[in-house]
């Protein structure tokens, strides 16, 4: 889960990390009364929304006066906001985070991720921030600096330092940084988070380092034992298919095609899209029903699926081993009784009950194409679609 960049400022401030004083507004009003709640004669005037890249996207704005504030929070909100991280929709801006303007001498990159190749915490560092950690990699690959912590042992205070002395910081700022990252460290450890960047950590005119952006992700996991955390859940940033999908117990991930998918198991999941996209289509889900599906959530998958109105194709695709043949055809068959399902359905059942499950689709006498490999599935699914579309 994910949260907004003054959600995760609030949290970072709780264990010491210093960020400017700000606001939060739900309209231009408020956005220039916390303005003069905070004083000073520069704002900045930020849309929170779960992505990063606002600033070269219109979404962070220098303002010197009330007006020019005003201005800058009735362009953003109820707007979607489009950046380089988000699709071609964008975000939509509900709320704006007000700040007093910070100084900035230079701009630092901070973040805690898991690396899972090495199974472990790693902190990295860069004198280059401001840019995209993936931006820095490229261009400035000498200036990435990393750290990688001992779950045993913690992230040490030495490591800390000598991080610190390689971004080339002056001894008065290095025990600064120092407390930075391990309070960093430490936020990341007891919040259950799966990153914390901090892009970019400043160093300001008055030698002070600062948090000028804070970004968070967390361990839906472990959400059920912080419910600090899951409160700060802002569903209005989230893809509507994944929510729904996500409160009925099933991984989902929304697309752009228009084949819907109906699998079970990550990898031939990921095998059939790939089979989709050799026959010439474009899958418009990633959905895996797990194993042991009863023909209940079969049914569930299925509304979820046809919920997304670029599904033009249904197709199903079930390998069964834990999972029953018989009960998957079941819950399709219920799904032609209960729904409103207007399209070819393509339906490739292999395993566990099989025969039963293949007598099941056949007696129901709907109008259900049947296959029984997998290119054979993705090709009747990619042929079933509707001619304008195949154009197009
Ligand atoms: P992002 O584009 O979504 O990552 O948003 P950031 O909060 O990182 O802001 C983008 C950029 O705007 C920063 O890298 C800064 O260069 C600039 N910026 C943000 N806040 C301030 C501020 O208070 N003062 C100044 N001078 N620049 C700022
Ligand atoms: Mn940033």
């Amino acid at each position: 889960m994910d949260i907004h960049e003054y959600q995760a400022k609030e949290l970072l401030a709780g264990y010491g990390i210093p960020v400017p004083v700000g606001g939060l507004a739900y309209s231009p009003e408020q956005a220039s009364y916390r303005a003069r709640e905070i004083g000073g004669d520069r704002w900045v005037v930020k849309a929170q929304i779960h992505s990063g890249g606002r600033g070269e996207a219109g979404g962070v704005r220098i303002c010197s006066s009330e007006t020019e504030i005003q201005e800058a929070a009735s362009d953003m909100l109820g707007r979607r906001l489009v950046t380089r991280q988000t699709d071609s929709r964008g975000k939509l801006v509900g709320r704006l985070y007000v700040e007093e303007a910070t100084d900035i001498a230079q701009e630092l990159y901070l973040g805690i991720v898991l690396d899972r190749a090495s199974e472990r915490i790693m902190l990295v560092a860069s004198s280059a921030g401001g840019m995209e950690i993936e931006e820095i990699a490229v261009e400035e690959p000498d200036s990435l600096l990393r750290i990688s912590i001992d779950p045993a042992a913690g992230l040490l205070e030495y490591q800390a330092r000598e991080l610190a002395f390689g971004l080339g910081l002056d001894s008065r700022l290095v025990n600064k940084l120092v407390k930075i990252l391990m309070a960093s460290y430490r936020a990341f450890r007891d919040l259950d988070a799966t990153m914390v960047e901090i892009n970019p950590l400043v160093v300001t005119g008055s030698d002070d380092l600062v948090a000028l952006d804070a970004k968070m992700s967390f361990d839906d996991n472990a959400l059920f034992r912080r419910p600090q955390i899951s409160e700060l859940r802002d569903r209005s940033q989230e893809d509507p298919r994944e929510s729904a999908a996500a409160d009925r117990g099933l991984a989902y991930v929304g697309l752009e095609g228009d084949i819907g998918c109906m699998i079970n198991g990550a990898g031939l999941a990921m095998a059939t899209m790939d089979m989709i996209k050799l026959a010439g289509g474009a899958p418009a889900n990633f959905l895996d029903i797990g194993g042991g599906a009863s023909p209940e959530r079969v049914l569930k998958a299925f509304r979820v699926v046809l919920g997304d109105a670029n599904v033009k194709v249904m197709l199903v695709n079930i390998f069964a081993g834990i999972n029953r043949c018989d009960w998957v055809a079941e819950g399709v068959v219920q799904a032609f009784q209960k729904l409103d399902v207007q399209m070819p359905v393509i339906v490739r059942l292999s395993g566990t009950n099989v025969d039963e499950g293949r007598r099941i689709i056949a007696q129901s006498g709907l109008p259900i194409i049947t296959a029984e490999t997998l290119a054979e599935a993705a090709e009747k699914a990619v042929a079933a679609r509707p001619t304008a579309e195949k154009a197009a």
